[in-house]
C-alpha cells in the first residue's frame, strides 16, 4: 500500500510498504477517508521540528471500519469512524482517568503520524490502511450528519483548542478570554471558536499574522494586531482565562502577563523549546495557574463532537477548499492556518 513518509528533514515521499494486518482480537483495519494537516505536520515538512524519520505521516484522521478482531463488539466493517491520533488502551489506570495522552499499555507518546514511538511506527493517516490496536477502546462513530472532513481533526486540534477554555469558563461562565496565536496556528483558532461556543462576553485574539487575525474576527472575536510579541509586554486588561498558542517565550510571556490575579492560564507548547524561560516570579506574585500539556485527545473527543454536531465549533471554517492525497506533499508546506485531504 502507499503511504507519505517523513524521511528527513524537509523530505516527504510516498513510499510503497506492506499492508498492516490483524495481530489481535481488540485490533481494526481501517481505510482513510479524510485526513486534516496537525500544526505540528507544517513544521515537520518544512524540516522545522527536530525529530528523525522515517515515519509515517498524518495523524487528524476519519476513516472507515474494513475488518475487526474477534473480541471487537462496537464497530462492524463498513462504519465511518473517528480515529484519536494518540494510542490508548482504555483499560489501564491512566485510560481510565481520562488521561489518555499517557496510556500506560504504549510506549510514552505513542501516535500515529508523530514517529514517537521507539519500538516502531504506528502508521500515518496518509495511507491506504491504518492499523488501530485497541478498536473499542479508541475509535468514536463518526454521526451520518458529520462529513469526513469535518470529522478528521475532532479529537487533536478542535480538542487541543477547545480544551484550552473549556475547564476556565465552566469555572467561570461568561469570562472573558484572551488568546495568543501563533504557531500552533489552528489550535488558537479553535480556542477561538470554543470559547464562544462556550459563552464566553468577549473573546480577545492577538496575533501578528493577517490572515489568522481575519478568520479570529470572523468567528467574532476582538483582535489585536501586533508587529510583535516582543514589543508588546501585555494586553492593556487582565482577563480571568488565557491562553498561548503563540508556540514562542514571547508570546508566552505575554499571555501570562495579560493574566488576572488568582487566573488561569494554558498552553500548547511551553514556548517550544526545552529551556523557555518563564516569569515565574510574576506568576507566583500574582497567584497564576500555569497549565502547559498536549491534549487528552480521546477523552475529549465526545465533548468536541458534540459542538461539532451542533454547530457551534465548525471544524471547516478554517479550511478553503478539500484538498487530495495526491496535493498533499505540495501542500503540506503551504502557510494556510488548516487543511484538509481526502484520498
Ligand atoms: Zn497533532
Ligand atoms: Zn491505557
Amino acid at each position: 500500500m502507499r503511504q507519505l513518509t517523513f524521511t528527513r528533514q524537509g523530505t516527504l515521499e510516498w513510499h510503497d510498504v506492506p499492508a498492516p494486518r490483524l495481530t489481535s482480537d481488540k485490533n481494526a483495519l481501517v481505510r482513510p477517508l479524510a485526513v486534516a494537516r496537525c500544526d505540528l505536520d507544517y513544521y515537520i515538512a518544512l524540516g522545522l521540528y527536530r525529530t528523525r524519520g522515517p515515519f509515517a505521516l498524518g495523524h487528524e484522521i476519519t476513516a472507515v471500519i474494513e475488518s475487526v478482531g474477534d473480541d471487537v463488539t462496537n464497530f462492524v466493517p463498513g462504519d465511518r469512524v473517528i480515529v484519536p491520533f494518540q494510542i490508548n488502551c482504555g483499560e489501564c489506570d491512566n485510560c481510565l482517568r481520562g488521561w489518555t495522552n499517557a496510556c500506560s499499555s504504549v510506549p510514552p507518546c505513542a501516535a500515529y503520524g508523530l514517529g514517537t514511538n521507539p519500538d516502531g511506527d504506528f502508521g500515518g493517516g496518509f495511507s491506504d490502511c491504518l492499523l488501530v490496536p485497541f478498536a473499542d477502546a479508541m475509535l468514536v462513530h463518526l454521526p451520518d450528519s458529520l462529513s469526513p472532513e469535518a470529522g478528521a481533526g475532532l479529537s487533536d486540534n478542535v480538542a487541543d483548542g477547545y480544551r484550552t477554555v473549556a475547564t476556565g469558563l465552566k469555572e467561570f461562565p461568561g469570562e472573558p478570554v484572551l488568546i495568543a496565536g501563533g504557531l500552533a496556528q489552528s489550535v488558537g483558532l479553535y480556542a477561538v471558536h470554543a470559547a464562544i461556543a462556550l459563552g464566553s462576553r468577549r473573546v480577545v485574539y492577538v496575533d501578528t499574522d493577517t490572515r489568522r487575525l481575519y478568520l479570529a474576527k470572523l468567528a467574532g472575536a476582538e483582535t489585536v494586531h501586533l508587529e510583535s510579541y516582543k514589543d508588546e509586554s501585555r494586553h492593556s486588561d487582565d482577563f480571568l482565562i488565557t491562553v498561548d498558542t503563540a508556540g514562542t517565550a514571547e508570546g508566552l510571556c505575554y499571555a501570562l502577563a495579560s493574566t488576572a490575579p488568582c487566573g488561569y492560564c494554558t498552553g500548547v507548547s511551553g514556548g517550544l523549546t526545552p529551556t523557555t524561560e518563564l516569569p515565574l516570579s510574576t506568576v507566583y506574585l500574582r497567584g497564576i495557574t500555569y497549565t502547559v500539556s498536549r491534549v487528552h485527545g480521546r477523552a475529549l473527543l465526545p465533548e468536541t463532537l458534540h459542538h461539532a454536531c451542533c454547530g457551534t465549533i465548525d471544524p471547516l471554517a478554517l479550511a478553503d477548499h478539500i484538498l487530495t492525497f495526491d496535493d498533499c506533499i505540495e501542500a503540506m508546506v503551504d502557510p494556510a492556518p488548516k487543511l484538509i485531504f481526502r484520498p
